[in-house]
């Protein structure tokens, strides 16, 4: 059975992936890793023949690169952690006691390698009355603090980072705060700040030194504020017919619903673009879309969603994810549908088992989980079929493509989640649900980064264009990959475009193409250049608004200190 992994895959797997014992030295091949998860997510199966059947076959999926489960699965499944899930999207109600269960939740989570999302917007505003006290609070920032501290000091058993995203709905009475909280210095920084200044105004530096001293102290700053949160503005429908129109919209405490004032929609809105143009944050969700498509509108509001923005979930609800590597179906220039359908089939399969051999961090999440048991199936390696298909990235051959391609999947994925129902069961919230017929899972299709995954299968992120052909990454561990990929036999040059050739629009298009048949979100990053201009941003929010994105990540190249991907120069 063919196990051929780059040299990259290998270290990738080295340093993160492989089971280590107390004294951190490797116990386990890339083989026994890949047969761990196998036979782990087989063993949902109800009898040994079933069981042996499957542990094959998803041994084979993953071996031969035709799928990968999100990175959780592959460092936990079979191991005493078995938390198996990237996704969670925590509740933090307005008091003391929920918001430091939060708190602790999160840490819990982070610990076993998951991500969590969390919507601040219930929490009533800075210097609104505490009521058992008789004081007043110190609002959302101030709790996302200690979010973000807690975050800091969990390291995920040195296998990641936690990560959060911290949502706040537009109408709520600190979003300017929330706006600025990246962007601004906070209290305490601008102390720090202040000092220094005054420090570097008693030598003898010369004026322009003592400014590059301060703007990069300044950066460095800034760069700490809320450095595990990614943040995103909840906008509504209301706020962005406020905005086309030139309109104020209402704010609202959300301790008593009581409207408190008016902001002017257009100015707010320059205020995000500017913020996203200056360091591609905040990002924004558009929460209304989001829930006019929750398929079971009875267990709730849907009011965030995971760190990287592509799956929206309920409160205390949880999500494994995987991606199919669609490079790997192309025959002779053409899509192999009738593989890519087994794929699909059995990728619906092992991710529905991954649900039921999770081990959940708290049984609120269980129980969550369990009523809707939603799964998020997506792709990586979408660039690089085109490449092999001979289709450029920037056109409208590859919008139709995107289309066909995730439509054929999402199709195959309910279908086969309507079998799974008749020989499983139907998730348990199904008659309340939109469907009309039973199905195992009430979501089945996201679009996730695979920031790791697709390293371990060699192939381009998710749904986005291939960065550069030859680029070197740092982990957050300082180790160093360099990738070199040659396509020149497969395809014109003309063809082989990267993210900086691609018009914003384009980048725009290919997501809400996806977003037409992904039950979930999508994670896309619009690649801005460094000369766009904050119009070019906020046209980008307006179209995806129209397209039917459920939000927007831009990034202007170059508008950030340090960069992930750096393109390897050529002299
Ligand atoms: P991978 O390729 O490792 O499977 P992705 O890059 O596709 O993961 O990210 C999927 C989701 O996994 C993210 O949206 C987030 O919820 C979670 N995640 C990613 N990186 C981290 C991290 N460092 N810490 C916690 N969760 C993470």
């Amino acid at each position: 059975m063919s196990l051929d992994l780059s040299k990259n895959a290998k270290n990738l797997l080295e340093n993160r992936y492989l089971r280590r014992n107390e004294k951190r030295e490797i116990i386990e091949t890339p083989k026994e890793l890949f047969q761990r998860v196998a036979k782990n997510i087989a063993e949902a199966e109800e009898d040994q023949e079933k069981q042996n059947y499957y542990e094959e076959e998803f041994y084979k999926l993953m071996t031969e690169s035709k799928f990968l489960p999100n990175s959780p699965t592959l460092m936990n499944a079979g191991t005493e952690l078995q938390q198996l899930a990237a996704c969670f999207v925590l509740p933090v109600p307005d008091s003391m006691e929920g918001i430091f269960n939060a708190v602790k939740n999160a840490a819990l989570i982070h610990k076993s390698g998951g991500g969590t999302g969390f919507a601040f917007s219930r929490l009533r505003p800075q210097n609104d009355v505490v009521k058992s006290t008789g004081g007043i609070s110190s609002g959302p920032l101030s709790f996302m603090k200690v979010f973000n501290s807690a975050t800091n000091t969990v390291k995920q058993g040195g296998k990641r980072r936690g990560a959060n995203m911290g949502m706040l709905r537009v109408d709520h009475p600190d979003i300017l705060n929330f706006i600025n909280a990246k962007g601004e210095l906070n209290e305490e920084n601008q102390e720090l700040y202040d000092q220094f200044e005054t420090s570097l105004e008693e030598t003898y530096l010369k004026p322009e030194i003592i400014d590059e001293e301060l703007s990069n102290y300044k950066e460095k700053l800034l760069d700490k504020q809320f450095s595990n949160f990614n943040l995103s503005v909840a906008v509504t429908d209301e706020f962005m017919e406020a905005v086309q129109e030139g309109c104020n919209y209402k704010v609202v405490n959300p301790r008593n619903g009581q409207v408190v004032g008016e902001l002017d929609a257009k100015k707010i809105f320059k205020l995000i673009v500017n913020y996203a143009w200056k360091n591609g944050e905040p990002g924004i969700i558009f929460i209304d879309e989001i829930n006019r498509k929750n398929p079971v509108p009875n267990l709730g509001e849907i009011e965030a969603t995971n760190p990287c923005g592509e799956q929206p979930l309920l409160p205390n609800e949880a999500c494994n994810l995987g991606s199919i590597n669609l490079s790997q179906f192309v025959k002779n220039q053409k899509v192999d549908w009738n593989a890519l359908k087994d794929t699909v089939r059995l990728a619906v399969r092992f991710l529905d088992n991954v649900i039921d051999m999770n081990k959940y961090p708290l049984s609120e999440i269980e129980e969550q989980v369990m009523k809707a048991r939603k799964i998020g199936l997506g792709v990586m390696g979408f660039h690089e079929m085109l490449i092999r298909l001979g289709i450029s990235y920037n056109s409208e051959d590859a919008v139709e493509m995107a289309k066909k391609v995730m439509e054929f999947i999402k199709e195959n994925a309910h279908q086969y989640s309507q079998e799974l129902a008749e020989e499983k069961g139907a998730f348990p919230a199904w008659e309340e649900s939109v469907y009309e017929k039973p199905q195992r899972n009430a979501t089945l299709t996201t679009i996730a980064p695979t920031g790791s995954i697709s390293f371990l299968a060699g192939t381009s992120g998710g749904i986005e264009p291939f960065f550069s052909f030859s680029y070197t990454h740092t982990d957050g561990e300082g180790n160093v990959s360099t990738f070199e990929y040659d396509f020149t036999e497969e395809a014109d040059t003309d063809i082989l475009v990267t993210t900086m050739d691609i018009e914003p629009e384009w980048h725009i298009r290919i997501q809400a193409a996806f977003q037409k048949y992904v039950d979930n979100a999508v994670s896309k990053t619009i690649n801005l250049p460094y000369v766009a201009s904050k119009e070019d941003v906020g046209e980008a929010y307006v179209l995806a608004h129209e397209l039917g994105c459920k939000g927007l990540t831009v990034y202007r190249d170059g508008s950030r200190g340090s960069q992930v991907l750096e393109t390897n120069k050529e002299d």
